[in-house]
């Protein structure tokens, strides 16, 4: 069975006519595993055992007659979601040995429709990096080109999808790690509306940032996912229901499109891609409608203020004696110290020493707290433009998949990844990336952002753009 073809409506219908079993579908994967796994890289840890028996019990319920849409499906969850009694690591070595205590809200729901998970995938640590190098474990390899980043942080999750080795993943968007890492390994990513999805059990980095979404082959597939994760849930206030709006518009949506001087800086071979998607839906009689976004340009310098700021505080609890890694030192304060200063990586320290500055007395009034109003201007932005356009779509990031260890030295350079992805997690809104083709054998993708809550017009547009 071709699994990396197999889109998730495929494989549904598959388990229906009973033309496979969800035994095949997760001997498929661990398979296409077995034999990339030295190559990729994707995953952290495989849980073949648990998975067969999940598979074993789903195929039961398809039997019964009582499957649900997700049942027998099986999928490669990112290493900073909780699945109870698996280890879950963050990417870090100070989590090396944390085994969850219970399952993610997102983790929950999907297994209530017996989804099969098959494992745990890499990721920059703690979600910090925009291409997996930041683990503490492994580089994970662009399945398009080996010499190539995935992208990140979610760049396990995107390349298991790309490769086969699962159908569907999930991964956590704090700046852009759902959608760049699909859009290097040229597949489907969504980040919901901030408040679409429960980020209870998601490892925290930076709250008023952090999103669960799908990786997946298909914009139908993200749809499925996106509605079975999505919801209210008590162990997260700031979850909500999402009132799914016209669900199918019959007009038009009218496309918003960004000034040529924000993409002075993108790889003019995207920019080329990106025009021929515009013209061929200008032939299927879209309106377009360039619009003002003033502030746009100014979403990196506060995104990179307000999540390490955010990062200082959440990563505080791992301080030797709470959770997870705990170095021997003769006084409380050496133990932080050494706990610390040996368990986490450059890159987190990095954000640590970042967002502890500009929290700091004297200094939030200057960098802190502008970056909020920043993000209010943003906001405003984007409510503005969406009172003419309904949607507004971008590159999703400014350069193809690029070289393993070519970013590395130059922080700045790597946060410069995020410059289209950083915005919609500013504003709250939801975005999806689609492949839109390939330049010199290396995927591209087209962003799409939408009001808060109209995750519905990203499936449309996204839709036509596939087709
Ligand atoms: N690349 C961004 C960062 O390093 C976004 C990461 C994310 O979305 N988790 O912060």
């Amino acid at each position: 069975m071709e699994i990396k073809e197999l889109s998730l409506q495929k494989a549904i219908e598959g388990l229906r006519t009973r033309k496979f079993s969800s035994v095949d579908l997760t001997k498929a994967c661990l398979e296409a595993m077995q034999k990339q796994e030295k190559n990729l890289a994707a995953f952290l840890e495989v849980a073949s055992q648990s998975a067969l028996a999940q598979a074993k019990e789903a195929d039961q319920k398809i039997t019964e007659g009582k499957a649900s849409l997700l049942t027998g499906l099986p999928l490669a969850v990112k290493d900073n979601i909780l699945v109870k009694d698996l280890r879950c690591t963050a990417g870090s070595k100070i989590l090396e040995n944390y085994v969850a205590p219970y399952d993610a809200t997102v983790i929950r729901r999907l297994k209530s429709q017996q989804a099969v998970i098959l494992g745990k995938t890499n990721l920059d640590e703690f979600a910090m990096g925009s291409s997996t190098e930041n683990s503490a474990f492994q580089v994970t390899h662009n399945p398009y080109d080996l010499e190539r980043v995935p992208g990140g942080s979610s760049g396990g999750s995107a390349a298991a999808v790309k490769a086969g080795e699962a159908l569907y993943s999930l991964g956590s968007d704090t700046g852009g790690s759902v959608r760049q890492p699909a859009a290097f390994c040229g597949v489907v990513g969504l980040k919901p509306t901030y408040g679409a999805v429960s980020r209870y059990g998601l490892i925290a980095f930076a709250s008023s940032l952090d999103q669960i979404g799908p990786i997946t082959k298909t914009v139908a597939g993200s749809r499925l996912v996106f509605q079975a994760i999505q919801g209210k849930d008590p162990h997260d206030a700031t979850s909500q229901n999402v009132q799914i709006e016209e669900t199918k518009r019959e007009e038009k949506l009218t496309i918003g499109l960004l000034k040529e001087n924000l993409l002075e800086s993108v790889d003019p071979r995207i920019v080329q891609r990106i025009q021929e998607i515009i013209t061929i839906l200008k032939e299927q009689d879209y309106q377009m409608e360039v619009v003002d976004l003033p502030h746009l340009l100014y979403a990196l310098p506060a995104y990179y203020i307000i999540a390490p700021a955010e990062a200082s505080a959440n990563l505080a609890r791992y301080d030797g004696i709470k959770y997870g890694a705990s170095m021997p030192a003769a006084t409380l304060q050496e133990v932080y110290q050494e706990t610390r200063g040996q368990m986490f990586g450059r890159e987190v320290k990095r954000r640590i020493m970042l967002g502890t500055f500009v929290l700091s007395a004297g200094y939030t009034e200057a960098y802190y707290k502008r970056a909020w109003k920043v993000r209010k201007l943003l906001a405003r932005d984007f409510q503005k433009a969406f009172s003419k356009v309904d949607v507004i779509i971008s590159p999703t990031t400014p350069s193809l998949p690029f070289k393993i260890g070519e970013k590395t030295k130059d922080p700045v350079q790597m946060y410069l990844s995020d410059l289209f992805t950083a915005p919609a997690n500013l504003a709250g809104l939801p975005a999806l990336t689609v492949p839109v083709g390939e330049i010199e054998g290396l995927p591209v993708g087209l962003q799409i952002m939408a009001p808060a809550f109209r995750e519905e017009r990203l499936f449309q547009l996204g839709e036509s753009i596939e087709s």
